[in-house]
C-alpha cells in the first residue's frame, strides 16, 4: 500500500480568483466558471506540466492550454472548457468537496486493485512487441493475446472485460508489459474511475 498525493477538483466564481490561484498554486485543479465561458485553471512548474494535470487534460480530451503570461495567475495553465465537458469536471469536483486541502494522499495498492486492468483498452505500440520478441516470447504477439481494432493493435480481453494477461490481480506478465501499462499513473483520474467501478 502506498500513498499518492493526487491534485483536488475545486469550482470557483472568477470573483474569488485568488482563491483559485492560491488553490492551483498548492497543487489543486480549479474549474472557473463564468458564464458564457469556463476555463480550468491547472498547475506548472516552470512550465512542467505536473504528471496527474497532464493526464487529467488528456482523460478530458483537451489539447491547447496557454500559460498565462502575467497578474496573479501567471506561469499557471489556463485550459478553455467546452460545454460538453462541464458535468464531467463538475462530477470531479463533487466527488472532491470532502476535502478541505489542495491535494490529497490516496491510498492505493495496485496489486490489491487491478481495476485498470479491466475493461479497459491497451494500444500496442512497436516497441512492445520488439521487447516480446527480444525476449523470447513471440506468442504474445500472436491473435490468442492481441487484437486488431482499426488499423490499431491491442491487448485481447477476455469475456467480462478482465486483460487476458491477467490473473487473479496480478498481472503475468510483468516485466514485459507494453508501454502504456507503465504509464498509467495510479491517482490519475482514470485510476480513480476505474476503482469507482468496483
Ligand atoms: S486502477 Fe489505479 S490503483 Fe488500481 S491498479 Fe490501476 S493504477 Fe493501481
Ligand atoms: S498487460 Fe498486465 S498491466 Fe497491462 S493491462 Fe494487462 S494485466 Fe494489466
Amino acid at each position: 500500500m502506498s500513498d499518492v498525493m493526487r491534485p483536488v477538483w475545486r469550482t470557483y466564481d472568477p470573483r474569488f480568483e485568488a482563491n483559485a490561484i492560491a488553490h492551483v498554486r498548492a497543487g489543486g485543479h480549479a474549474v472557473m466558471r463564468a458564464e458564457p465561458r469556463w476555463w480550468l485553471l491547472l498547475p506548472s512548474d516552470e512550465g512542467m506540466i505536473p504528471e496527474l494535470t497532464a493526464w487529467a487534460m488528456l482523460d478530458l480530451g483537451v489539447k491547447g492550454f496557454d500559460e498565462v503570461e502575467s497578474g496573479p495567475a501567471a506561469g499557471l495553465l489556463r485550459v478553455m472548457l467546452p460545454k460538453r465537458l462541464r458535468e464531467h469536471v463538475m462530477d470531479w469536483c463533487e466527488r472532491d468537496a470532502q476535502y478541505e486541502t489542495s491535494m490529497v494522499a490516496e491510498a492505493l495498492d495496485c496489486q490489491q486493485c487491478a481495476m485498470c486492468c479491466r475493461k479497459n483498452r491497451v494500444l500496442l505500440e512497436p516497441e512492445d512487441e520488439e521487447r516480446w520478441t527480444m525476449a523470447g516470447r513471440p506468442e504474445l504477439s500472436t491473435a490468442a493475446h492481441v487484437r486488431e481494432s482499426q488499423g490499431r493493435r491491442l491487448l485481447r480481453v477476455m469475456r467480462g472485460g478482465d486483460c487476458v494477461h491477467l490473473s487473479g490481480n496480478e498481472c503475468s506478465i510483468y516485466e514485459l508489459r507494453p508501454d502504456n501499462c507503465r504509464a498509467f499513473p495510479a491517482g490519475s483520474e482514470g485510476c480513480l474511475s476505474a476503482r469507482a467501478e468496483r
